[in-house]
C-alpha cells in the first residue's frame, strides 16, 4: 500500500500553449483521496484515464461529452513523478500551459506544497512481464519492487543518433533529473508541425531545438531528449490511474505506444493486489485436491488474474495417465471458474453462499497442459445479475492461450 497525496492548496499556473499557441491557465485543487487526478472544463469532469484519450500525435489529448484539453502530459508527469495521487485541475483554455516546454514550474510548486492523505493506494504492482511493441519500438514492464525506468531513443540523424538513460523515479529523482527536461524539435521538422496545425506556441523559450550538428539553444543536461521522454512516459503512465511499482522499458516509444502499453496494462496485466491461500480458503470452501488456485495476482472491478502451478504431485495425474501426465481441460475450465468466485466474494462478500456452474459455453482447448506448466488464470466480469454472473475466462502457460471460454455462474444460499 502506498500513501495517497494532495496539494495543500489551490495552484495556479498560466502561460501560452505549447500547439495551440494561446493563452491558457491552470489552477490545481486539493481534492479528498478516492476520486484520483480529474480535469474540470466548462462544468465537465475529465479523470485522467487512458478511456478519455482520443489523440496521440505529438502530444496527448483528453476528450469527454465535446470538452477537449491538449497537451496533459506534462502536468501529469509533475503530478504523478512527485506521488500525487489526487487532484482537480481545473483549465480555463484549450491547452495546459507550456510554461518553459518542461514541468520543473509545475514540480517545483507542488513539491513544496504536497499533502499527504490517510488513506492508501494499492500501487499497480507489475506481477507479469507485458508489453507493447511494434515497428522497432516498444514498451515493455517486468516485476522490480520499484518504480525505474531506462529509456533509448533513435534517430537517423548526425547529431542525435541514440541516447540512453536509467533510474530510480522517486519524487527527489524526478525533480532533479526529470522534471527539467524540456520538450525538443529537430530544426528540419518545425516548419513541418507547423504546417500541421502543431508547435504554433513553441519557441527558442520553451522548446530544446536539435539543429544537424548540434543544439540550437543551451541545453539542461548533455541527454536532455531521453530524459524529456521519461517525463512524457511518466505523463501517460498517469492515465493508469494508479501509482505504478515495477521496471519499464520504452525503446524509441511515443505517446501513441505509451497509450498502448497503459491500456494493455489495464485490460490485461497483472498488477495486485495479491490474495494468498489462507484467504482463499476462507472465501472459498474448495480444498485438496481441488483448490486449483494458488495465488490471485489482480483484482479491479471488471478483472481478476490467479496462478496455479501445475506440479507432477497433483492428484489427477494419478490416474489422467499415469503414462502420460496430462491436467484434464474440465479441470482448467474448474480453476478458471475458481479464480471468479475467489474475486466475486471477495468483492461483494460471500458469507453463506457458494458458487455453482449455470452453463460454460464456447470453450476451446487449443494446448496440453503438462507437469512444471505455470497455469495464469484470466477472468473478465461480463455481467452481473442478482444471482447469475456471467464471465469470460481463459488461461495461459507462457503467454500462449491454453484454454478459454464464457462461463455462467449462479450464486446460491447455502
Ligand atoms: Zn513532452
Amino acid at each position: 500500500m502506498k500513501s495517497r497525496f494532495t496539494v495543500l492548496k489551490p495552484i495556479q499556473f498560466e502561460g501560452t500553449g505549447l500547439h495551440t499557441g494561446k493563452p491558457s491557465r491552470i489552477t490545481v485543487h486539493p481534492a479528498s483521496g478516492y476520486g484520483g487526478i480529474i480535469f474540470r472544463k466548462d462544468g465537465v469532469e475529465i479523470p485522467a484515464r487512458y478511456e478519455f484519450v482520443t489523440e496521440t500525435s505529438r502530444r496527448t489529448v483528453l476528450e469527454r461529452d465535446g470538452v477537449r484539453i491538449e497537451t496533459v502530459e506534462h502536468i501529469l508527469s509533475a503530478l504523478y513523478g512527485l506521488g500525487i495521487t489526487d487532484a482537480i485541475i481545473e483549465v480555463e483554455g484549450d491547452e495546459i500551459p507550456a510554461m518553459d516546454g518542461s514541468a520543473l514550474p509545475f514540480a517545483q510548486v507542488l513539491y513544496e506544497n504536497l499533502m499527504e492523505w490517510e488513506e492508501k493506494v494499492h500501487p499497480y504492482k507489475i506481477m507479469l512481464p507485458i508489453g507493447v511493441e511494434g515497428d522497432g519500438r516498444k514498451v515493455e514492464a517486468t516485476p522490480h519492487p520499484q518504480l525505474t525506468i531506462a529509456a533509448a531513443i533513435r534517430y537517423d540523424h548526425p547529431f542525435l543518433p541514440s541516447q540512453f538513460i536509467e533510474l530510480t523515479i522517486t519524487p527527489d529523482t524526478y525533480l532533479r533529473e526529470i522534471a527539467p527536461a524540456r520538450t525538443y524539435a529537430f530544426v528540419e521538422e518545425v516548419e513541418e508541425l507547423k504546417g500541421r496545425g502543431l508547435a504554433a506556441g513553441g519557441s527558442l523559450e520553451n522548446a530544446l531545438v536539435i539543429g544537424r550538428d548540434g543544439y540550437v539553444n543551451e541545453p539542461r543536461f548533455p541527454d536532455e531528449p531521453v530524459r524529456h521522454k521519461v517525463l512524457d512516459l511518466l505523463g501517460d503512465l498517469a492515465l493508469l490511474g494508479r501509482p505504478f511499482v515495477g521496471r519499464i522499458t520504452a525503446v524509441a516509444a511515443g505517446h501513441s505506444l505509451h497509450l498502448e502499453f497503459v491500456k494493455k496494462l489495464a485490460e490485461e496485466g497483472a498488477g495486485g493486489p495479491v490474495v494468498e491461500l489462507d484467504e482463499i480458503k476462507k472465501l472459498i470452501p474448495h480444498r485438496y485436491p481441488f483448490l486449483l488456485v494458488d495465488r490471485i495476482i489482480h483484482m479491479d472491478d471488471s478483472r481478476a488474474v490467479g496462478i496455479k502451478q501445475i506440479t507432477a504431485n497433483e492428484e489427477f495425474f494419478q490416474g489422467h495417465f499415469p503414462h502420460y501426465a496430462v491436467m484434464p481441460g474440465v479441470l482448467i475450465v474448474e480453476a478458471i471458474a475458481q479464480v471468479g468466485a475467489i474475486a466475486f466474494f471477495k468483492k461483494f462478500g460471500g458469507e453463506g453462499k457458494m458458487a455453482f456452474f449455470a452453463g460454460i459455453d464456447e470453450v476451446r482447448f487449443k494446448r496440453q497442459v503438462k507437469p512444471g506448466d505455470t497455469l495464469i488464470l484470466h477472468i473478465k466480469l461480463l455481467r452481473k445479475g442478482s444471482r447469475l454472473v456471467k464471465m469470460e475466462g481463459k488461461a495461459l502457460v507462457n503467454d500462449e492461450t491454453v484454454a478459454s471460454g464464457i462461463f455462467t455462474a449462479i450464486i446460491a444460499d447455502i
